[in-house]
């Protein structure tokens, strides 16, 4: 399901210093565009205020059946409407105002003709009813769907995963992460005696006679439709709190039963957690529907509210990784950090992946900074992540194309190097509670968060960005010494690249240089000029005049020639920010 863009940016490389073969170009269709277009004619006219979402669950056949109400502000007037819902589940019908409402199926994506007149400002609601048995989810979470399994006690355990792939696996939707509703309500009924965990506060329990129970969640806050989520299963519950920035956070913990004690070992890693990202971040976002942790059959999910956990109770990532080293548990910290970014910012287009991903790999560094009380850990945990340069970290927009695994590791280092161009931590923690506070339960084009950098740092970062994110290259510092001489430039790097980085001038320690591509020349008082070194916290390599070119595996890790090329974990697939660090 992952579709990367393959082309674009490589091009730009002189030829010499592309390490990867050139792949060829992505085809994108026209289902591509109905699904990862948010200005489809189908979608921009109408703004989500409400989704009323009622789906019995069957695990007998591996089925579901229900109906989504959907409220919605008439931003412009039209008559028809997408509503995305996929094969193989059928629409049953469509209701509004009483009226039945026909309809036309394009793969994917349905085409309501409405026949009530839709009036700008107006709030209308229709109403989808559907079933089927939903696609299978063949790689969770990487992969969209049901997951129907068991426990180690032979329990039905039902879960759903849609990142990437969509909502509309699952349940009717307007598919696009631009535009989420006000709240939602998510009422899920299961054979009794599974226990439905989703997102938000619970409202009701209500059983029924033929043995099912309805278990009524309500989000009161907007929220992504890929965040939606079905945890049914036998589940213990325990709750606690925190004092934190905005009163009392009702924090819920939803084990299997038969992990309890487990949990109550390891779950308490989320209360330090969200002391920790409160500092960093600002207030958790959802104080009104609190924060819950919810076991689950796959490695987890930034669910909103409800993130979903299955790291085994144990630190590291799948028993490994540099969260090990650090001792904690990946899963609780990478997934949480989500709920400030993905859930309380969201990228409107899956091309802004690296605004939930770079900053949650970003964030697993601050927890080490946190957890240590030592800058230094947390830029040790950072400097252990690896970049891949395979392809550039945003792909094309408008077609739910997701870009290079990069946005982990190399959107982390990315991050950790403008805190140094910054220069001053107070400064950049502001910057990181303002994106939090500016673009508050919002969802976001990557360049707004870019320009919000930018004009907060005091410095146009914007060749800083268009290098890391749009192109696989690294920054080469390239410099030549000549007695007590450094001249130095950029080079690998987009035009009008002008990043500040330290460098060893004097036997004291690192101080900034302005290189751009044009060579520049400072006085240079090392006692042995051999000994010139880059500030590794720079993603840059470093490359003396006249030496060979840095090896490609060089220009893909992270730092100066002889900095440390960390390799992947990879342990779970895709979703680490791979990495082999040392201890704090
Ligand atoms: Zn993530």
């Amino acid at each position: 399901m992952v579709r990367l863009l393959r082309v674009c940016l490589v091009a730009l490389v002189p030829g010499a210093l592309v390490a990867q073969t050139p792949r060829p170009a992505p085809v994108f269709t026209h289902a591509d565009t109905l699904r990862g277009s948010f200005t489809t004619p189908g979608r921009v006219w109408w703004d989500v205020a409400f989704y009323d979402l009622h789906v019995a669950i069957h695990p007998a056949d591996s089925s579901i059946a229900g109906y989504n109400g959907i409220s919605y502000r008439v931003l412009k007037p039209s008559q028809e409407m997408q509503i995305d819902l996929m094969t193989p589940l059928e629409v049953d019908s469509m209701m509004q105002d009483g009226q039945h409402v026909s309809y036309r199926r394009d793969g994917n994506a349905f085409f309501a003709t409405l026949v009530q007149p839709q009036r700008k400002g107006a709030l209308n609601k229709i109403t989808v009813y559907y079933h089927g048995r939903p696609r299978i989810a063949k790689r969770p979470p990487w992969d969209g769907g049901f997951t129907w399994t068991h426990d180690s006690l032979g329990n039905p355990w039902i879960v759903t995963t849609d990142q990437g792939m969509g909502a509309s696996a699952w349940w009717p939707n307007k598919d696009t992460q631009a535009d989420e509703p006000d709240s939602q309500r998510i009422a899920l009924t299961v054979p009794d005696p599974l226990i439905d965990v989703s997102n938000g506060r619970l409202r009701s329990v209500t059983h029924h006679p033929d043995h099912t129970t309805t278990y009524e969640w309500f989000a009161n806050n907007p929220i992504n439709n890929y965040a939606i989520a079905v945890a049914a299963g036998t589940y213990a519950h325990y709750s606690d709190s925190i004092l934190g920035e905005q009163g009392t956070l009702a924090t819920n913990f939803w084990p299997l039963a038969y992990h309890l004690d487990a949990a109550h070992r390891q779950w308490p890693q989320a209360l330090s957690m969200l002391r920790c990202f409160e500092h960093w971040f600002g207030p958790y976002p959802w104080y009104n529907d609190g924060y819950k942790l919810i076991e689950v059959p796959n490695a987890g999910m930034e669910h909103q509210t409800a993130v979903s956990y299955g790291n085994g109770f144990k630190n590291g990532y799948g028993g490994r990784g540099a969260s090990l080293r650090f001792g904690f548990d990946f899963i609780i910290i990478h997934e949480s950090a989500h709920e400030w970014f993905a859930n309380n910012i969201t990228a409107k287009d899956q091309a802004d992946m690296w605004v939930h991903e770079s900053f949650a790999n970003y964030a697993e560094g601050l927890y080490a900074e946190c957890k240590y009380n030592s800058a230094d850990s947390g830029a040790a945990y950072i400097l252990s992540n690896h970049a891949r340069n395979d392809v550039p970290i945003i792909p094309a927009y408008g077609v739910n194309a997701e870009g290079s695994q990069d946005m982990y590791g190399k959107g982390g280092l990315m991050l950790h190097t403008i805190r140094q161009i910054v220069n001053n931590d107070e400064k950049w923690r502001g910057i990181l509670r303002g994106l939090n506070a500016t673009f508050y339960h919002q969802t976001v084009m990557g360049k707004q968060i870019e320009d919000y950098i930018s004009r907060h740092s005091g410095r146009d970062l914007s060749k800083v960005f268009d290098e890391y994110l749009r192109t696989t290259m690294i920054p080469e510092f390239e410099y030549r010494t000549a007695g007590n001489r450094l001249s130095y430039h950029w080079t690998h790097v987009v035009p009008g690249f002008d990043m500040p980085i330290k460098v060893t001038l004097g036997d004291s320690g690192y101080a900034f240089v302005y290189p751009t591509e044009r060579w520049k020349t400072v006085r240079l008082r090392l006692t042995t000029p051999a000994g010139f070194r880059l500030d590794p916290n720079f993603l840059a390599v470093a490359h003396k005049y006249g030496d060979p070119e840095p090896v490609a595996a060089a220009r893909r890790g992270r730092g100066t020639p002889a900095g440390n090329v960390a390799a992947p974990t990879g342990v779970f697939g895709g979703r680490a920010g791979g990495a082999t660090g040392g201890p704090p």
